[in-house]
């Protein structure tokens, strides 16, 4: 198959998307603002396959067939608006406008709906995997309507991740639901990081155990349950050492994490959702935490220590075990609550999403692609209304089996001062989950108190309100 693509914005991610479009065959229609960018990919490679080049916005409307497909790579928010500005007049009924930029799914819903009165279709397209997956093949998650899907999902579907034989690019559902999922997604890489960081703090701050040495654990992990893009490249970037002081190269990284805004959107959709997220919510605070440098400053010299904490461990293998099984469980539970946020928002959105295909894309080209997807692949398979991951039997057991040394983890961070938010709040959702009773019974009779919220009971159906002033403290049927 061999179709026809425009693309405006040739920065990192542009240039290698539409390379990778002219790699498999399609002729791709190059602009960029700044003409510069688009001739610096010409002539680096231009020969990769069939490119035209395109200096105005008019030239590069021109160029495409009609219905035009035409991918928009630039900065999200209002160059992205700008950008669908100056293209809407220039386009016609019929032709097909991708955003493949990191769009606020809000922002897309709104573009949709004003693109449809235009008679042009909107794709707003999740790409994940950075500028080497642009090129080798990322995880594309458009989100449209069907007749657009039709247009443009074959050519998207080409240039993706192949795993098993099946492209990592799937139909998500309309208008905002790809950029939705792709911000759960980055939201989930979020949550993977800091756990991932917090399994090396407390190997490194524990045991003593070098940078390098740490990499190795991890390079091992990863040839078994934990085999991902995000756990191999630990072990790279854990091996790596600084060329100009010789240092482990974490020695001289600031340890202060920046971000770009998706893991905190993610967090604010799913406050508005009521759905609990904590692993990606604990890892955006963590990040927001590093940043304090000035209460960090002024807390190090004042803050105590536990007193007693830190004696030697003596079963070191042990304990490596039992931070490995740590971060698989919490990593489940990462991901169990990022599904869940997915599906809450499938049913405020009115999306019809498929969590198993989801899982499906998500196994190769993204940077959460791991091992694992496949198991959250095959247990949406396996019970298509699963209500959470942690009860398909793969999952229940294999935290089961890891849940000793997950508490072990977890306890000892706390009893050495070893902040571990990712592990203890995953512990605590876990724990949270499976009680039989929970202590939400004491806080509905604290709101009845001081608010009159009322309250539901155990043995008797309707709404009740307690006098709690009255002598007596008589109950009463609310309304
Ligand atoms: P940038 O986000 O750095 O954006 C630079 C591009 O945007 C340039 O082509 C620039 O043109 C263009 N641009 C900026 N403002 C305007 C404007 N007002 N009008 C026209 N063009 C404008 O590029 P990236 O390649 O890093 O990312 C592109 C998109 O992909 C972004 O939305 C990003 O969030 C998303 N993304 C990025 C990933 C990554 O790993 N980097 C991964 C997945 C998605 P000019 O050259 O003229 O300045």
């Amino acid at each position: 198959m061999s179709e026809q693509i425009g693309v405006t914005g040739l920065a990192t991610m542009g240039a290698s998307l539409a390379r990778n479009f002219a790699r498999h065959g399609h002729q791709v229609v190059a602009h960029n603002r700044t003409t510069a960018r688009t001739d610096a990919l010409l002539a680096a490679h231009g020969g990769e396959g069939d490119f035209v080049r395109a200096e105005t916005m008019e030239e590069f409307v021109a160029a495409l067939q009609r219905p035009r497909r035409v991918m928009i790579m630039v900065q999200a928010g209002p160059a992205t608006d700008a950008v669908i500005d100056e293209l809407v007049p220039l386009l016609d009924e019929g032709d097909v406008v991708i955003d493949g930029g990191n769009a606020r799914y809000d922002d897309t819903i709104r573009r949709a709906a004003a693109l449809s009165t235009t008679g042009l279709h909107f794709v707003g397209c999740g790409v994940s995997g950075g500028e080497e997956g642009a090129l080798l093949g990322p995880s594309i998650m458009p989100g449209c309507s069907a007749e657009a899907y039709a247009l443009v999902g074959p050519m998207l579907e080409s240039i993706a991740a192949v795993v098993d034989g099946t492209p990592c690019c799937t139909h998500v559902g309309s208008d905002g639901a790809g950029h939705f999922v792709k911000m759960v997604h980055n939201g989930i890489e979020y949550a993977d990081m800091q756990l991932i960081a917090e399994a090396y703090d407390l190997l490194r701050l524990r045991l003593g155990m070098t940078p390098a040495e740490i990499g190795e654990v991890f390079a091992g992990w990863n040839a078994g349950d934990l085999e991902s893009y995000l756990v191999e490249i630990t072990a790279e970037v854990l091996g790596h050492v600084d060329a100009g002081t010789g240092r482990p190269f974490v020695d001289v990284v600031m340890d202060a994490a920046e971000q770009k805004g998706t893991g905190r959107w993610t967090v604010q959709s799913a406050l508005d959702l009521g759905v609990p997220v904590s692993g990606i919510a604990e890892a955006v605070f963590a990040r927001a935490l590093s940043g304090h440098a000035e209460q960090r400053a002024a807390a190090q010299k004042v803050l105590a220590a536990p007193a007693g904490g830190g004696a030697d461990i003596e079963d070191r293998d042990g304990f490596v075990e039992a931070v490995r099984q740590a971060l698989y469980a919490s990593k489940v539970v990462a991901y169990a609550q990022g599904f869940d946020q997915i599906a809450a928002g499938a049913v405020a959105h009115g999306w019809s999403i498929d969590l198993g295909a989801l899982a499906t894309i998500w196994r190769g080209g993204c940077i959460i692609r791991a091992r694992f997807l496949d198991r959250i692949r095959q247990a949406f398979a396996d019970e298509p209304d699963l209500t959470t991951l942690l009860t398909h039997s793969y999952f229940r057991d294999a935290v089961a089996d890891g849940q000793e040394g997950w508490r072990r983890v977890v306890v000892e961070a706390a009893r050495s001062g070893i902040p571990a938010p990712g592990f203890a709040s995953a512990l605590a959702y876990y724990d949270g989950l499976r009680a039989e009773r929970s202590s939400a019974a004491l806080i509905q009779g604290l709101r009845d108190f001081f608010g009159s919220h009322t309250y539901h009971r155990v043995d008797r159906a309707g709404s009740f309100h307690t006098l709690w002033s009255e002598e007596g403290r008589r109950e009463i049927t609310a309304r």
